[in-house]
């Protein structure tokens, strides 16, 4: 039996692996031409908390971010957030207060955090661990770093949002 069933908005400026995201944890694959799909809209997963079943539902914005049009539809009933910035692109880094507050304006609070993807490429960073810790510090969400690319800490994100909703 499912006892609760969480939609996740996944935000994030363009190319910082939002759908790559969505396909490794509901599908287990990392394509790296993983091509825009227009109009599809999630994927699911099951895992459990607690010893329940929790249907985890990411929705993806299938590009529309690119063109700063994301639908009210998108937002709708969600209750948990991904933000997610890329360790090899600044502005992605510097757009995720606006994608705090676009989630606040539809969602009011909702449990979020902040994803650091791309992490495999450290070494061309051009974000400081310090300056990241910061935001989700003053943003007052917990910051996880991930690598889709290598399966690293991608899981842990959903784990994290489902164990928040499952504890509201
Ligand atoms: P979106 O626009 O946010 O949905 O981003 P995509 O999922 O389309 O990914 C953009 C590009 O980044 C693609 O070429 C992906 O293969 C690549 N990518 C996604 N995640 C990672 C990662 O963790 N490491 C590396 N090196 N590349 C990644
Ligand atoms: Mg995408």
């Amino acid at each position: 039996d499912i006892e609760l069933a969480i939609k996740v908005v996944i935000v994030g400026n363009g190319g910082v692996g939002k759908s790559s995201m969505i396909q490794r944890y509901c599908k287990g694959i990392f394509t790296k031409d993983y091509k825009k799909t227009i109009g599809v809209d999630f994927l699911e997963r099951q895992i459990e908390i607690d010893g329940e079943d929790v249907r985890i539902m990411l929705w993806d914005t299938a590009g529309q971010e690119e063109f700063d049009c994301i639908t009210k539809a998108y937002y709708r009933g969600a209750q948990a957030s991904v933000l997610v910035f890329s360790t090899t692109d600044r502005a992605s880094f510097e757009a995720i207060k606006d994608w705090k507050r676009k989630v606040e304006n539809e969602c009011n609070e909702i449990p979020t955090v902040i994803v650091q993807n791309k992490i495999d490429l450290i070494e061309q960073a051009v974000v400081t661990a310090d300056e990241v810790e910061t935001l989700a510090k003053l943003l007052n969400c917990r910051l996880i770093r991930t690598s889709v690319k290598e399966d690293i800490n991608v899981a842990s994100v959903f784990r994290y949002l489902a164990t928040k909703c499952h504890q509201l």
